[in-house]
């Protein structure tokens, strides 16, 4: 009995955690957090764990940031919330004001939702209603990769391609279409990204070329798809998809819910291929990691298919409660100062060089099959057969133990499947990126020896679960 077990018996009572299946805390231990300051989380004994995945990707300037704080205080006094149709407040309008700069040319209005997956209903909505605005009824089918994540809400899961969302809620979902990935893990060997990626495309124009009559949008996460492994792709792939939904009259919806705000070495994805997309869905770190918060980002030709008298009844009539809450505009627009003020895109590639050269002896692991890295993601994916990438089977929670054993050791490292992964805060250490990749070898030995096993009663792989 530590500190900590009063706080998981009384959790175990009363809630239900999100993406676990509750069963495994008979074994699992919960851990309570009763602070956090920087990378690290401490638990009720005292114990640290450095925060290697930002807390499910959000927190890129470390826990209790003193400006941030700062600056919700601040507003806290002020305004605290008020509703956003008919009223409007400073934070909301600075913060919109400062997307549409530091976003691509040509998205000039915001809309806010109060998660990611309420984001991308929001950008799926507009889309299509666009064309039922612009006489095109017939356009309401959505493109998408195979592999990919958009979140949890009904058709969020359907434009996502998760297993778990594919089989058990089948009956709900929308008709999609889904397109191969671009994801060069799965390259032939000896090809280089790029041309991999640019390969993957000819599925891509053959489905629009088919298909681009009864399609609203193609929907992709740049870079990076992130609950699907941390899978990566080249920008030569967004390049030529954009070009293609030009051609064939299509939409393009971005979404950098994980990506944006520097994870892959630019302050967003879309920057690496030199395009805008029609919609551009951002969270996660737009709050610092503070609050929910979601800003979906669009052209002027959308907002003015939507821009009408009252009767004719054009208008996106979509909202959220919460929507543009001052507590998180506040959080926002101190996060995107920080940017500003500390170069951070530009110091972040000394620490992304050295999460590389942290992590180079694992290339040579037996059970290694690849470590990538986009900015400042790192994956590393440990397989059952290296020369033939043979997969371990989900049901032995491979990840699982390398989650235990970091926990240990004092570090939140949470795989996804076999897939360990590095998705820090932006102000970790040189110091601390050894020490993760310290826990990470370590554990990866653990996990991949020939006499591990573990029991199972899971009936499913979690996308986002150690699993
Ligand atoms: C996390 C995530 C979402 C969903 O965001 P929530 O805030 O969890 O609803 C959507 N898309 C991507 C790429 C994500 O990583």
């Amino acid at each position: 009995m530590n500190a900590n077990t009063p706080w998981m018996q009384r959790d175990l009572a009363v809630l239900w955690h999100p993406c676990t299946q509750m069963k495994d805390h008979e074994r699992l231990p919960l851990v309570p957090i009763r602070r956090g300051e920087g990378v690290w989380l401490e638990d009720f004994d005292g114990k640290r764990y450095l925060d290697a995945v930002s807390s499910w990707w959000v927190n890129v300037f470390g826990h209790a940031n003193p400006r941030i704080n700062a600056r919700i205080r601040e507003q806290l006094d002020s305004l605290e919330h008020v509703m956003l149709a008919g009223f409007t407040h400073q934070p909301v309008i600075e913060l919109s004001e400062r997307l549409v700069q530091i976003t691509p040319p040509g998205l000039a209005k915001v809309f806010y939702a109060d998660n990611g997956s309420s984001g991308i209903e929001v950008a799926l909505k507009m889309s299509h209603h666009y064309w039922l605005n612009s006489g095109q009824p017939q356009k309401k089918r959505f493109v998408t990769l195979t592999n990919s994540y958009h979140g949890e809400t009904v058709a969020a899961m359907s434009v996502g391609d998760v297993a778990l969302f594919t089989d058990t809620y089948k009956a709900l979902l929308l008709d999609t279409l889904k397109v191969a990935s671009p994801d060069c893990y799965l390259r032939p060997e000896g090809m280089g990204w790029e041309e991999h990626s640019r390969n993957m495309f000819a599925a891509m124009e053959q489905t629009l070329a088919e298909h681009n009559h009864e399609v609203a949008a193609v929907i992709v996460e740049p870079l990076i798809q992130g609950a699907g492994g941390m899978r990566m792709y080249h920008p030569i792939y967004l390049k030529l998809l954009r070009e293609a939904c030009d051609r064939y009259g299509v939409h393009l919806i971005h979404d950098e819910i994980a990506v944006g705000f520097g994870r892959t070495g630019t302050m967003f994805a879309c920057e690496q291929a030199g395009i805008t997309p029609d919609f551009l869905v951002l969270s996660k770190a737009l709050t610092g990691g503070y609050l929910p918060m979601a800003a979906v980002l669009t052209t002027d030709q959308v907002y003015g298919a939507f821009y009408d008298d009252y009767a004719t009844l054009r208008a996106f009539l979509h909202s959220h409660t919460y929507t543009g809450n001052p507590l998180a505009c506040a959080a926002a627009l101190a996060t995107l100062d920080i940017f500003r003020d500390d170069q951070v895109i530009q110091r972040n590639q000394a620490l992304a060089a050295h999460m590389a050269s942290a992590t180079a002896h694992l290339k040579d692991h037996p059970h290694v099959a690849e470590v990538r890295q986009t900015g400042m993601a790192l994956a590393i994916e440990m397989v059952q057969d290296k020369p033939s990438k043979t997969a371990y089977p989900w049901q032995q929670r491979r990840g699982l133990a390398v989650y235990q054993h970091a926990l240990q050791r004092g570090a939140l490292l949470r795989p996804l499947g076999s897939v360990v992964y590095f998705l820090p805060p932006y102000v970790i250490t040189p110091e601390q990126i050894d020490f993760l990749a310290e826990v990470a070898s370590e554990g990866i030995d653990i996990a991949t020896r020939a006499s591990f096993s573990v029991a199972v009663d899971n009936r499913y792989p979690d996308h986002r679960d150690p699993g």
